[in-house]
């Protein structure tokens, strides 16, 4: 065991008083803040400039080191230095998302706006909780709301909160359709007074069988556990089968199961597929169920004029998730969680003397803490704001709808190239597909299970010989268990030309690969 003793030569806290205090936002600093700020940005500025690649793909293994040679107990003393640092420890390599290369994850490049509006809040750091904590603050964020609410159409009762991430938003979901559930028993006092009811097993949640793994994160917080989550059959294009969600509700009401939720994906994180919404939403009226929409991902498309339509349907949900720090280009974090009746949110509702006394929402006093998980909480919704007052929704739009049309033509150049398969055409912004060069055919026919295997083996790497390379960062899945490669478009500024180069990329590594394996196969067989 080791313990660490204080050395005496450091100076300690008091000789860094002065430091201390000057490092104080606020009007007496105002110069060395402006001075401050301006070298962090143009730091971001020149390094932004000089990124030549998504990823150096440096491994976890050889930055760590760098990281334990750094003492959190012996500051440096000034920005110059602590900038140097950082710069070595996590600017020179970080994963860049504006860059045209990366095509992985659902991350979004930002813009200006949002960044701007970062600036802004996080000196005046207001907290959303209360409205004597933000004023003007908590209007910015209920006008968001009753902003995405309209576009959704959720009607004049709708209400809503931001969030940390679609994550929060689900959970938020299916706790309030959980309590929702609980608040219609007879002798039941409310989940909220008295926990669970005592038929608490037999609640289930339908989701189609690739929705988010948020489900089922959220039926082991919410007390009901991964065995709540019912998987609803997909269609060849992965969006839940309006047939097999009706068997599933009929398997419920012959097994004396009880659905609480219905939980459609508009936008699935894999595929970008829509779930048939209006028949699902149909379903759900008929036997009187919570249907929760998850537009993490497909929220963008209510800026979009051209696509809107792909979200019809949406208008009859109970509840909603949209995502700006995904399709509306936001930095993260920046999320709604919304509902169609404002007084289903009573179910977070707790009132504490000291920050939002009942008397005070009798009062009228908009109180964000009423309707929400998080008591402090950041002012996200500037972001969208300053982006809706500087650029408008149909900039947005058009930026979504760019990378949508981006989809389909890599989509039509993968379908031509003989040594790709590829999945599915493209519902939104992903491209499914994997290497499956003709080379392998001889296996494929001869021996189809190894074809299988060593293309699972081929397509993983190739994909980390990309990102090691820093050549481009694309991402992977696993469909009916074999690895297949992906592009999630987010970035209007990658190009077809961008795209046939990563192609062009993944057939070099892809053929230097089997070349490789020639040799064993020769013995093999
Ligand atoms: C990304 C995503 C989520 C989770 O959102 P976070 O903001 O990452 O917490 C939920 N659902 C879907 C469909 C998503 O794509």
């Amino acid at each position: 065991m080791t313990t660490k003793v204080l050395d005496e030569s450091k100076p300690l806290s008091s000789a860094f008083a002065p430091l201390a205090t000057n490092q104080l936002f606020s009007a007496r600093h105002s110069e060395a803040y402006w001075q401050q700020a301006t070298r962090c940005i143009d730091l971001v500025r020149r390094k932004v400039a000089q990124v030549d690649r998504p990823f150096t793909g440096a491994r976890p293994e050889e930055l760590r080191g760098l990281f334990q040679a750094v003492d959190l107990d012996a500051p440096l003393g000034s920005l110059e230095p602590a900038l140097q640092e950082l710069s070595r420890l996590y600017l020179d390599d970080a994963v860049y998302f504006h860059h045209p290369r990366y095509v992985a994850h659902l991350n979004c490049p930002v813009v200006l706006p949002g960044i701007l509006a970062e600036a802004i809040l996080s000196p005046i750091n207001s907290s959303l909780d209360t409205w004597d904590q933000s004023a003007g603050g908590t209007f910015v964020e209920q006008s968001l709301i009753d902003w995405t609410a309209a576009r959704i159409g959720l009607g004049q009762d709708a209400d809503g909160v931001f969030t940390s991430g679609g994550t929060q938003s689900n959970l938020m979901a299916l706790m309030i359709a959980r309590d929702h559930y609980g608040a219609s028993l007879e002798g039941h006092g409310g989940n909220k007074h008295e926990g669970l009811s005592a038929d608490f097993r037999r609640l289930r949640i339908l989701g189609s069988e690739v929705s988010h793994f948020s489900l089922q994160k959220s039926a082991a917080i919410l007390g009901l556990g991964y065995q709540a989550v019912m998987p609803v059959a997909c269609d060849d294009h992965y969006r839940m089968s309006p047939e097999s969600l009706k068997t599933r509700l009929e398997e419920c009401v012959a097994m004396n199961l009880i659905p609480i939720a219905v939980v459609a994906t508009a936008g699935t994180t894999d595929f970008g597929s829509i779930d048939p919404l209006e028949e699902v939403a149909a379903l759900c009226r008929e036997h009187g169920i919570w249907l929760h929409v998850d537009a993490a991902y497909g929220g963008g498309l209510l800026c979009s004029r051209r696509y809107r339509h792909r979200l019809a349907g949406i208008e009859h949900a109970d509840s909603v998730t949209i995502d700006y720090h995904k399709t509306f280009f936001q930095p993260v974090s920046c999320s709604a969680f919304l509902v169609r009746r404002r007084s289903d949110l009573r179910h977070v509702t707790y009132h504490a003397d000291y920050l939002n006394p009942r008397c005070q929402a009798e009062a009228g006093t908009p109180d964000q803490v009423n309707k929400s998980l998080q008591t402090t909480k950041r002012f996200d919704a500037l972001k969208p704001w300053l982006t809706l007052r500087i650029m408008g929704a149909d900039a947005l739009g058009e930026m979504f709808e760019r990378v949508i049309d981006l989809a389909s033509e890599v989509h039509d150049e993968l379908v031509r190239h003989p040594d790709f398969e590829v999945l599915l055409d493209p519902p939104m912004s992903t491209v499914v597909f994997r290497y499956r060069p003709a080379s392998l055919q001889e296996v494929e026919r001869h021996e189809p299970e190894r074809h299988e295997t060593e293309l699972d083996e081929l397509n993983t790497h190739v994909r980390s010989t990309l990102s090691r390379n820093g050549e481009a960062v694309i991402a992977a899945t696993r469909v009916g268990g074999r690895l297949y490669l992906k592009f999630t478009l987010l970035n209007p500024d990658t190009s077809l030309k961008d795209l046939v180069a990563i192609i062009e990329r993944i057939s070099h590594h892809g053929q230097a690969w089997c070349d490789a394996q020639t040799p064993t196969r020769a013995v093999a067989s």
